[in-house]
């Protein structure tokens, strides 16, 4: 198997550009769908949402029309998707991987003002990310010309069919060059889907993502609780959250290296000892970071995926998932960490709403339910400091050795009750930076924002566009 991006036949431009977001491997899908897809073949592939599927096409698709340029006004590529949210994100995940190639997705979807999306279309757009309805209307109204079109990709194909597409994708599909290059993604195997496959991709190249077996075992030793919260609000979750567990060493993981170094900043600003690993570190820094987590003078190790691999600590007592991983068998590698040798582990995710898919994906893996929690109170958490502080004055009061400090007490010749006070209050302070802004922000609930507590309970989470052409 191959490992790295470079393995799989992207130039330098799109390599450059995975490298400034920070991504370190390529997930299953992307290993298994980007090589035929450079090299033209079609492709029939089953993934999930929340498997790195995006990129998956969209990097190929790069490769192959960023460098051409000859009929600028007409697209060279078309992503079709069942939803509005999915084509403002996959038009996003373009832009952000196209940027040195500068090469941008156009999101068109029903719903939205009709003209100013023809005229942005007339204006010349290389990769159009589209729902089928909307798609159908501008190529009937001549603000959309597939004529040039080198490639086309069907995104979550099942769920369009389920949305009645079926003849949208059929008028479609009809209406591009013979020549063009076809990729189609769902996530189950319906029969219908094996129609279309049959009718208009030529000699596909299948790609199944395996999903691991007998990780239930693994899983189950481990409690895994979650919390769902807006994006801006993760890193104060976590704070607390880390605040109220009291971990013995805690295991982060995000998903870029960028994101690592920001997150070992903010959780040094709140006064814990923390360290970074990723992949653009060298060896001697990594054995240093493991050296100091491994003789305890280290509170949080924020690393990725790769970096950890293979970290064997006995009190790792915790494991966090800072964003839910684009593989669901990445998070069962990950929560492996802990809970080794007999010990308890505690394995948390912070999720956003929008991940909530990758939870479900992650919970049909391991057969097991994510209790879902609240994140602490500011109440809490103080209370919680509180305890603990009592807890080890108690023990220093027991361990003796006072002396020095208690005639500089007497010599001071103040109220005993007022001097611990401000010894404690100073201490607090020391450790813990001045937080009293966030300690006071209210996290709101998923529910606050109109949406239901669980995300397994959204019904309609991303605003289906009803196949409806009458909107435009
Ligand atoms: P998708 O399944 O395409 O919706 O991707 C899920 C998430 O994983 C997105 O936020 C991507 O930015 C992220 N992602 C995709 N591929 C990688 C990768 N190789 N390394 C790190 N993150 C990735």
């Amino acid at each position: 198997m191959k490992d790295s991006f470079a393995d799989l036949g992207l130039g330098q431009e799109l390599l450059a550009e995975l490298a400034t977001l920070g991504y370190e491997e390529p997930t299953p899908i992307q290993k298994a769908a980007i090589p035929p897809l450079v090299a033209g073949r079609d492709l029939l592939g089953q993934a999930a949402t929340g498997t790195g599927k995006t990129a998956a096409f969209a990097l190929p698709m790069l490769e192959r029309i960023g460098r051409e340029r000859a009929e600028p006004l007409k697209p060279l590529g078309l992503v079709l998707v069942p939803t509005r949210e999915l084509a403002v994100q996959v038009a996003e995940a373009y832009g952000s991987y196209g940027k040195g190639l500068r090469v941008a997705g156009v999101p068109v979807f029903g719903g939205a003002d009709f003209r100013k999306q023809a005229m942005g279309l007339r204006k010349g757009a290389q990769v159009v990310v589209a729902t089928p309805g909307r798609a159908l209307d501008h190529m009937r109204r001549e603000s959309l010309d597939l004529s040039a079109l080198k490639m086309v990709v069907l995104d979550e194909a099942d769920e369009m069919l389920d949305m009645g597409f079926a003849e949208d994708l059929e008028a479609i599909l009809t209406a591009t060059p013979e020549t063009r290059q076809t990729a189609l993604f769902r996530a189950t195997l319906a029969p219908r889907i094996a129609r279309i496959a049959e009718k208009h991709l030529n000699d596909p190249e299948r790609v199944q993502i395996a999903r691991e077996k007998g990780v239930k075992g693994t899983a189950a030793k481990v409690r895994q609780v979650a919390y769902v919260v807006p994006r801006a609000f993760k890193v104060v979750t976590l704070g607390r959250v880390l605040d109220m567990e009291d971990p013995a060493l805690a295991l982060v993981f995000c998903r870029t290296r960028i994101e690592v170094d920001e997150l070992a900043d903010a959780l040094t600003g709140r006064g814990y000892r923390v360290e970074a690993l990723h992949g653009g570190m060298g060896q001697m820094d990594r054995d240093r970071v493991m050296r100091k987590a491994r003789g305890q003078a280290v509170d949080v190790v924020v690393a990725t995926d790769v970096a950890a691999r293979g970290i064997d600590i006995d009190h790792l007592s915790h494991v966090v998932n800072f964003d839910v991983p684009p593989a669901p068998e990445t998070y069962v590698h990950r929560i492996g960490r802990t809970g080794r040798a007999g010990r308890e582990g505690t394995a948390i995710t912070i999720a956003t709403p929008r991940e909530g898919r990758m939870m479900r994906n992650i919970e049909s893996l391991t057969k097991q339910r994510f209790e879902m929690a609240d994140v602490p109170t500011p109440d809490q958490v103080r209370s919680r400091r509180r305890d603990r502080m009592k807890a080890e004055l108690a023990k220093a009061v027991e361990a003796g050795e006072l002396e020095p400090y208690l005639s500089t007490v007497r010599s001071m010749e103040m109220d005993p009750a007022e001097l611990a006070a401000a010894a404690l209050k100073s201490l607090h302070e020391a450790r813990r930076g001045d937080h009293a802004a966030e300690d006071k922000l209210q996290v709101p609930k998923w529910e606050d924002r109109g949406g239901p507590a669980h995300p397994r309970a959204e019904s309609e989470p991303r605003g289906k566009e009803r196949p409806d052409r009458a909107t435009g």
